[in-house]
């Protein structure tokens, strides 16, 4: 089995699309396509035909491209069964533990709620890839529009649990801002810092700073650790439960 190759495109403010292409099959996806036309033209460059759209929630940036991707590729679109009513254009319906193909390789699906409710994750387990949407991003996770703390930890958790070696694309460029708090919540944390510096480089040299690293991440993205003891120590919230701890730095994020 051939190698994933995996196209970051920037687009709007901070937005990434993702075109997966498996070069065996010739199959192509695009994931959260926000708008078509730069989709359309790298396509076009690579020589790639569509054959998917996999998206992960059914906001305008992530779900904008999908009719008029569909309309010029004939794509199948590809989203949760939870969001069905809201994922435009959306043909095949999905739910934890689904598994979607591309060529040969499989994603698996998390549903993992708290952005909106609805939410889902695509890990493909050979290529150490995960599209995390607007759940986990690097430093960071989503803004609570439509779930519950619960539910955003939990979802968090089942993350968190996957391999260290896994490579994160989350659908966001966020992560300068995030670093930035996240230093405010455990400014001793090495890891942190040495992500806070590396970060600022890659961008002051006009790079993206993902896909990062899911073992990394562990170590310092504040809400993958609010059951941490050295989070706990830092933030004064020591003996309280996970989740308060998670929605206490989650409060703190949305008033940064
Ligand atoms: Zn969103």
């Amino acid at each position: 089995m051939s190698d994933l190759i995996i196209h970051q495109i920037p687009v709007l403010k901070d937005n990434f699309i993702y075109l997966v292409h498996d070069p065996e099959s010739g199959e192509t996806a695009a994931v959260d396509p926000a708008i078509a036309s730069p989709v359309m033209d790298v396509l076009k460059e690579k020589g790639w035909s569509l054959s998917y759209i996999w998206n992960t929630h059914h906001h305008n940036d992530h779900t904008g491209g999908n009719l008029e991707l569909k309309k010029a590729t004939g794509c199948s679109i590809v989203g949760a069964v939870a969001d069905a009513s809201r994922i435009p254009g959306i043909d095949i319906q999905l739910a934890e533990g689904d598994l979607v193909s591309i060529g040969q390789h499989k994603a698996k699906i998390f549903e993992v709620s708290g952005h909106t409710v609805g939410h889902i994750a695509y890990w493909i387990e050979g290529d150490h890839v995960l599209f995390s949407g607007d759940t986990l991003f690097s430093s960071g996770c989503g803004r609570l529009f439509e779930g519950t703390p619960e539910q955003m930890w939990a979802s968090l958790l089942k993350l968190r649990n996957l391999p260290d070696e896994t490579n994160v694309f989350c659908a966001h460029e966020y992560t300068v801002a995030n670093v930035k708090f996240a230093l405010t919540i455990e400014p001793e944390n090495d890891s942190l810092k040495r992500r806070a510096s590396q970060a600022q480089r890659l961008r002051e040299d006009g790079k993206s700073t993902v896909p990062s690293n899911l073992g990394e991440e562990k170590r310092y993205n504040p809400f993958l650790r609010a059951d941490n003891d050295s989070l706990l120590s830092a933030t004064g919230l020591v003996g309280q439960d996970a989740v308060s701890v998670f929605a206490e730095i989650r409060r703190r994020k949305d008033v940064f």
